[in-house]
Formats: structure tokens, C-alpha cells, sequence
């Protein structure tokens, strides 16, 4: 079976990975940029994704990578806590939840994908722009430096982002991305340790919001390297969205004055950034199918959506397994791509639905919503019980509740090792 995956970002890679580890070793990836570099900052690896990573063998080199932390915790714009919990081994998984830099986990896969796969299993340079759909195989047409490239797969996967070509030939009055008002500051910054040093922090509302978590492990001099995201509700800022613009940090700390907490200056954050990359919080709406012939989507191709619960690049790591088992499990293609689809698209749709509704970070906007300068006692805030259902409730849509994930079955085809 020949595979071919466009877009070399954690889906395409993860899948390439998967589909090798599956029994499917005809899998080549073409990535339209020239060279990748390691773009982006800091993502959250959610349980559910560290278990796929781990079952692909490696699990040891993500926990290397970056900061396993212990606790997520809530705060509203006065720095007062609205709700804590333990993550990941803390919080009784199998495997950790592991904050990284994009960048170095991209750059991990594309090594395993080359020393797995064979150096020429990732192809650069090649730019996707249409499929052809054939009686019995599919043909994927790339752009490249040296003219139009045609390649005939009895699979095509879509992995190339949120801006995916595939998709847009699907769907072509789609249109850009949507944009909820909101736009995010992101960057990292050598700063001092807050907290227990392995702790992600969310504070703020709807309307504005600072996001922090260290990628690495506090030094010696009590400083470590923080990975941060600022948001606001912003009509006049840009609305591309493009992962890679920067802007000058000055009024996004003007912007902040007044969040100095007790456990964290958050302007002081920002304002050690080297730099400061702008992104509009878009996503898009879920589509009825994914699947057409011999193609198919996966990750932000499929289902773009908000990073509200930090779940991005570990669906996408999902997908990547789902789509590998039903291959590897299903002798008709066909069959196969209906029964990934049928895996995979209602729940990541409901996520992206839930996202817009701020998933779990919810509570922040109740909190203000109820109590907008501040409580005495959370308790006088939310009723019995009602935070903790609310995180609950997010983790078993998400496919990440504990209970549910140490005991589900693994995504490695029957004889695999
Ligand atoms: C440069 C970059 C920086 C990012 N930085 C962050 C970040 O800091 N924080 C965060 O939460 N998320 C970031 N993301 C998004 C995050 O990586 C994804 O949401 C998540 O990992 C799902 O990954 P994906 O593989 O589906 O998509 P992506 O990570 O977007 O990867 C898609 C890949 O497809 C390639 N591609 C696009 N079009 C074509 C085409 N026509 N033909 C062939 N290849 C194509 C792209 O160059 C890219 O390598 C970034 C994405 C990119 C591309």
C-alpha cells in the first residue's frame, strides 16, 4: 500500500510514524516548505498524546524534551485561585502531559521519521495542490522549484495545517479561518520560577488572559524558561493567520499593568520575551466529511480549533494512530478511511464545538461573570462540586479522563510490537 501524507508538521509526521509502526512501510511526506526549521513555541503534550508517543517508542526522548507538569491552575484577573488540579502522573495517568517547544518535538519526529522510514521518506519543497481521483488510485499534484510533481497513492492523507490545500478543494467556498475577536501574544522568556517550578497557570477572563508554563526545569540561578500566551480582545489587531509574525512587546505589557501577583509579575514575563509572535484565536467550522476517493484530512486540516484546553497537537497525534490502526486492521481502503472518519470526526468536532465555548477554561469567565472584583471564598462563587464537573466533563470529551484512558485498549494493530 502507498501512502502519501502532505505536510510535515506533528499529524503528517506522527502519522508517517504511526503507519511505519503499523506495518505500512510505502509512506513518503511532502512538505512544502524548503527546509524545516524549528518554528513556533511552547505546546502542551496531553496524556492521551504521550501515550501514543510512547507506544511508537518514544516516550523517553518527549520526556526529555521539555517539562512534565504537576498542577493547572485557575485564576481570575485579581490573581485570586479559582480552581486547581494535579496533571498528568500526579494526577494518576500511565504517562505524563509534557510541555515542549513545537519546534524540538517537530524536529524529534522528522529524525525518527528519516532513521525509520529512510532519509527520503520526507520530501521537501513540494507544495500540495490538488488531488486527482482515480478509479483505483489517487494522485496527489505538488508545486516544486522544478515544475509540477504527480504521485499516484492508494491513500492520500491531508495533514497541512489550517490553511490545507486539500480541504480548500473540498470545501471551496470555505473561505480564511474564523476569528473569535480574540488575539494572542505567545513567547517564551528566561524568568524567575513561579510556583513549584512545574506548574501551568491560566489567569484572567473572557475578555483578557495570561497563560504560562515553564519548558524547563528551574537553574541553579532560580530562573527557567517560560513558555507564555496573552490574549485580549483586541477589533483592530491583524487577522492572518499566519504562525510566524512578531510584534513589538511594549503594548502588550502596557496592556497587562496591574496583573503583578504575589506568585507572578506577569508584565515583567512578557516584557523578557525575545520576541513576541501575534496570532488571531480562529479555527473553522466543523465540516460533514473528511473523506473523498482515496484522501483524506487530519489534524488542523481536519478540525482547526481554538487552543483552549491545549489540545491541538494531541489530537492530531490521535488521529495519526486511529488512521494507522484502521488501515493496518482493515483490508478495504475504503472501509478503513470510514472507520478512522468515524473514530475521529464526531469527537474532534465535538471539541471544536466545546472550544468555542472556552472548554474548561470556562470556569474563569463564570468566575468573573459571577464575582468580577474578586471573592472571599470560591465557595460563595460555585456550587458543590460544580468546578470539579466541569474539568471532568472536558477530559472525557477530549478522550482524556484517566479512568478512560489507562484502560482503553492500545491503538497498536493485534502483533505489533
Ligand atoms: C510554523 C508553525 C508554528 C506553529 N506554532 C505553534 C505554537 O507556537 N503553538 C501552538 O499551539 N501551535 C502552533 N502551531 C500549530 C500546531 O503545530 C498545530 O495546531 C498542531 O500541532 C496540529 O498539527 P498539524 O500537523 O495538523 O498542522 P501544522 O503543525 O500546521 O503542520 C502542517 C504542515 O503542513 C505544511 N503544509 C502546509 N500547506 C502545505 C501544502 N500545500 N503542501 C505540503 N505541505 C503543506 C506546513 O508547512 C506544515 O509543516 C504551529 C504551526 C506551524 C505550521
Amino acid at each position: 500500500m502507498t501512502i502519501v501524507i502532505a505536510g510535515a508538521g506533528i499529524g503528517g509526521l506522527t502519522t508517517a510514524l504511526s503507519l511505519h509502526a503499523a506495518g505500512i512501510s510505502d509512506v513518503t511526506v511532502y512538505e512544502r516548505v524548503s527546509e524545516l526549521r524549528p518554528l513556533g513555541v511552547g505546546i502542551n503534550l496531553l496524556p492521551h498524546a504521550v501515550r501514543e508517543l510512547t507506544e511508537l517508542g518514544l516516550g523517553d526522548l518527549v520526556a526529555t524534551l521539555g517539562v512534565a507538569p504537576s498542577t493547572l491552575a485557575y485564576f481570575n484577573r485579581h490573581g485570586q485561585q479559582i480552581w486547581t488540579e494535579p496533571r498528568g502522573l500526579e494526577a494518576g495517568y500511565r504517562w505524563p502531559q509534557v510541555s515542549v517547544y513545537r519546534g524540538r518535538l517537530q524536529g524529534m519526529l522528522l529524525d525518527a521519521v528519516r532513521e525509520r522510514l529512510g532519509a527520503d521518506a520526507v520530501r521537501t519543497g513540494h507544495s500540495l495542490t490538488a488531488v486527482e481521483h482515480g478509479d483505483h488510485r489517487d494522485i496527489a499534484c505538488f508545486d516544486t522549484a522544478d515544475g509540477p510533481v504527480r504521485v499516484e497513492a492508494d491513500v492520500i492523507v491531508g495533514a497541512d495545517g489550517i490553511h490545507s490545500a486539500l480541504r480548500r478543494q473540498r470545501h471551496p467556498d470555505e473561505g480564511p479561518p474564523k476569528w473569535n475577536g480574540l488575539t494572542l501574544w505567545r513567547g517564551t522568556a528566561r524568568v524567575p520560577s513561579y510556583l513549584d517550578g512545574r506548574t501551568m497557570i491560566m489567569a484572567g477572563d473572557g475578555q483578557q488572559k495570561f497563560v504560562a508554563y515553564p519548558l524547563s526545569p528551574p537553574d541553579p540561578d532560580g530562573t527557567a524558561r517560560v513558555n507564555f500566551i496573552a490574549e485580549r480582545r483586541d477589533d483592530g489587531a491583524q487577522q492572518t493567520a499566519d504562525w510566524n509574525r512578531a510584534v513589538d512587546p511594549g503594548p502588550i505589557v502596557e496592556m497587562f499593568t496591574g496583573w503583578r501577583f504575589d506568585w507572578l509579575d506577569v508584565p515583567a514575563v512578557i516584557a523578557a520575551a525575545e520576541q513576541i509572535l501575534e496570532y488571531p484565536m480562529v479555527d473553522r467550522d466543523p465540516i460533514d466529511s473528511w473523506t473523498h476517493g482515496r484522501t483524506t484530512l487530519l489534524g488542523d486540516a481536519a478540525h482547526p480549533m481554538y487552543p483552549n484546553g491545549s489540545n491541538g497537537a494531541s489530537q492530531a497525534i490521535l488521529d495519526a494512530r486511529t488512521l494507522a490502526w484502521h488501515l493496518a486492521t482493515t483490508p478495504d481502503i475504503a472501509r478503513a478511511l470510514a472507520g478512522y472518519e468515524a473514530d475521529r470526526r464526531p469527537a474532534t468536532t465535538a471539541l471544536v464545538l466545546s472550544n468555542r465555548r472556552q472548554g474548561p477554561e470556562q470556569v474563569m469567565v463564570l468566575a468573573h461573570e459571577r464575582a468580577p472584583d474578586g471573592f472571599a471564598d470560591i465557595g460563595d462563587v460555585f456550587g458543590p462540586g460544580e468546578l470539579a464537573d466541569i474539568a471532568a466533563s472536558y477530559k472525557r470529551a477530549a478522550g482524556f479522563h484517566p479512568d478512560a484512558l489507562n484502560s482503553r485498549a492500545s491503538l497498536t494493530p493485534p502483533g505489533r510490537p
